[in-house]
Parts: structure tokens; sequence; C-alpha cells
């Protein structure tokens, strides 16, 4: 039988060239499904979906993610934008407000675990509420949650089945801000959606989203992350991304600096000192990265000389930018960003120059602890 087969769950014609594609299953399952002329057959992703009550990401183009954030606009729904807090203003969908509606919109900030313990909820949400705005979008609410560790889900979950009751709740995001792991703890915990996907014959994903039924008739929609060069994540490969990415929550760090000093945040980041009192900057970063300080006339040449050795990483296999820097005055105790690899406190009244590869993920804020 050469003709093609069609997954039962979301309806994609089976392939096994592309993994990441719709429709995908290993060529031993399609070949033996096609010798057997079976046609009760799933896909590799309804198949988790629906035994393992696993998602599995979905590769979509920003055209037609576009496309599917077009189509929010009229419908009736909840838009849940979930984003890194360590990456958050790349995180943060600013295309959204285009999209919204008349639509409630809320943010769910995750990797909440991996802020210092002393942490005040509030002052991050204010963070939060305040960026969202600069960019025009208007949040009616936000959560602080980790995925990873199941941290603050329950009120995030009793919020979703409230509003959900006359709408589906979309959830979208970036890559590598969490979505999958989340999604994944909300059917953990929701034991009522567990049972809806095993027990329904159809997993309910269509090709470009995947549905999971709520209790209230209405779905959870996963929709792909999509893929931004904003963010260090799309840069590094595999194992440098697992290297700068904290696990444990932040500890500080704390370097006595004069103006002239500069910081390297292993090959990835910089801060150069221009002009303060000697004083000290507190580095909240993954815990094995390696920080060095130099003097500021020799850190250009110390870099040629170290990239991708002492200071790594990037790796030289990583596709990596030259460093690009940014100058900060500090008007009040303020965190100097670097998306994806962590913060510097430093105090008010300094003049300070920061730097990450294209200046990716560079920015500043009141500090928040
Ligand atoms: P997606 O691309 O948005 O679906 O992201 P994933 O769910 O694949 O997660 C991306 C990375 O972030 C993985 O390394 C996860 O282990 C990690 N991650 C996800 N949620 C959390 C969380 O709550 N805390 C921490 N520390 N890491 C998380």
């Amino acid at each position: 039988m050469d003709e093609d087969i069609i997954c039962i769950g979301c309806g994609a014609v089976l392939q096994s060239d592309d993994p990441q594609k719709a429709g995908y299953l290993p060529k031993s399952a399609l070949e033996k499904a096609k010798n057997e002329e079976n046609t009760d057959v799933y896909c590799q992703r309804c198949f988790k979906l629906r035994h393992y009550n696993e998602i599995m990401p979905v590769d979509l183009n920003n055209d037609d993610f576009l496309a599917l954030l077009n189509s929010l606009a009229e419908k009736k729904a909840l838009i849940v934008n979930v984003v890194d807090l360590f990456d958050f203003s790349n995180s943060l969908l600013s295309s959204l407000k285009r999209f919204v509606g008349n639509n409630d919109f809320i943010l769910v900030g995750n990797k909440f675990d991996l802020f210092p313990k002393n942490s005040k909820q509030s002052k991050i949400k204010d963070w939060m509420r305040q960026e969202a705005n600069r960019m025009g979008l208007y949040p009616k609410d936000i959560f602080l949650v980790s995925a990873k560790k199941k941290l603050n889900l329950e009120s995030l979950i009793s919020y979703i089945n409230d509003q959900s009751q006359d709408k589906d709740v979309y959830f979208v995001g970036t890559t590598n801000v969490g979505k999958s792991t989340l999604i994944n703890a909300i059917i953990d915990m929701m034991g009522d959606i567990q049972n809806l996907i095993t027990t329904s014959r159809f997993p309910g994903t269509t090709l470009d989203q995947i549905e999971i039924p709520l209790e209230n008739g209405h779905f959870l929609i996963d929709t792909p992350g999509i893929m931004t060069d904003n963010q260090l994540a799309t840069h590094l490969n595999a194992k440098d991304l697992e290297l700068i990415s904290p696990k444990k929550p932040l500890k500080p760090a704390t370097y006595q600096l004069l103006p002239g000093n500069t910081l390297f945040l292993a090959g990835l980041g910089r801060i150069d000192y221009l002009k303060g009192e000697s004083t000290s900057f507190t580095i909240y970063v993954a815990r094995n990265m390696y920080v060095h300080r130099t003097k500021t006339t020799n850190a250009d040449a110390f870099y040629e000389k170290h990239k991708g050795e002492l200071l790594a990483p990037p790796s030289p296999d990583d596709q990596m930018a030259p460093l690009k820097g940014k100058e900060f005055k500090t008007e009040f105790k303020s965190d100097l960003l670097f998306g994806g690899i962590g913060f510097v406190t430093v105090p008010k009244g300094c003049l300070v120059k920061t730097y990450t590869p294209d200046g990716i993920g560079l920015g500043i804020r009141r500090a928040l602890i």
C-alpha cells in the first residue's frame, strides 16, 4: 500500500522524514503500518500525548505563527503569554498587542524557583507590568510560577478554570521559556485533563497546535514556541546552554570595583565600570559560570586572547556575534540585565557599559533585592 496514511489523532499525513514536523512516525513503525494496511495509527506526537500526557513541541515558521495569532483576535479566548523571568524582555511577545483584541491576556513568569530566596513577588510583578506596559501590553493578571518545581501552579490552574467557562485558553511564548514543561505540569496536576486525554479517542491535536480538553468543554491550547534571534538560547549549542542556565536559586557573589575595572561573565557578558566611587557589584548568575575581573584598558586584549577557553561559553563552534555594548547610568540601585544569563546589582550613581553578543538581552531595572 503506497497511499498516505493519516494520523487518526491530528489528521496529519504520516511521515518519517522530519521529527520536528507534523505527522512524524519513526520509519519502522510507518513501514509496519503500511505493510499491515493498518490505518488506525497515531503520529508520535499524538501517541505521546495520548499515552504519556506528554507534549512534544511543534515546529512552525514565523509567518504561520503570525497567522495563528491573527486568528486569535476573532475568537473568544484567554491568552496566556508564558515568559522566562531570566530573559523577560525577549520572551514577552510584543506582537501580541495587535492580536489580543478584546480578549483577556495574562502573563505567566516562569522559572521563579531561580530567583534568590529573599525576592519579593510584588516587586517582580511590578517590574513585569511596567515592562509590558512599555510595550503596549496590559496584562489582566500576572503569575509567578515554576513549572519545574511546581510552584504557585494551583492559583494559575484555578484562574484558568474560572476564566475558561466561556472560552478557550491559548498558551503562547517564545522557545525555551518552559512552556512545554508548564503545560505538562498543569496536565499532571489537573487530574481531570488526564482523564479526558486518556479516555477520548482523539487527543484533540491539530496540525499546528495541541488542544487539551478541559472539563468544561473548552480547550487549553498549546501553540508552537516561536524562535527569536533576540535570545541567547537560539545561538548557543545545547551543552553551553545547559552550562549557563542556573539550576538552583541564584546566590549573590560580590565584587569590589573601581572605575576602570571590567568584569567578564564567561565570554557572554561584560561590564565596564566607567564612572563612580569604589563600590561593590553583586552578581547573580549560574553558580558555575566563570567571572573574571580585569582592567578596562586590558579588557579587549584579554577577551581576544581567552574567548572560547577561559572565557567560555561560547565555545568556538557557537555562532556568536561579537560583543556589543550599551551605556547605563544608575539613578537608583539597579539590576543590570543580561538576558538568559542573570543580572548584576549596582548602587545608585554609577556609569557602566554592559555588553553581550550583539547586545542581546541587555537592559536595566530598579533593583529587585
Ligand atoms: P519551551 O521551549 O518553552 O517549551 O521550554 P521547555 O519546557 O522545553 O524548557 C526549556 C528549558 O527551561 C529546559 O531546560 C527546562 O528544564 C527549563 N525549565 C522549564 N521550566 C523551568 C522552571 O520552572 N525552572 C527552571 N529552573 N527551569 C525550567
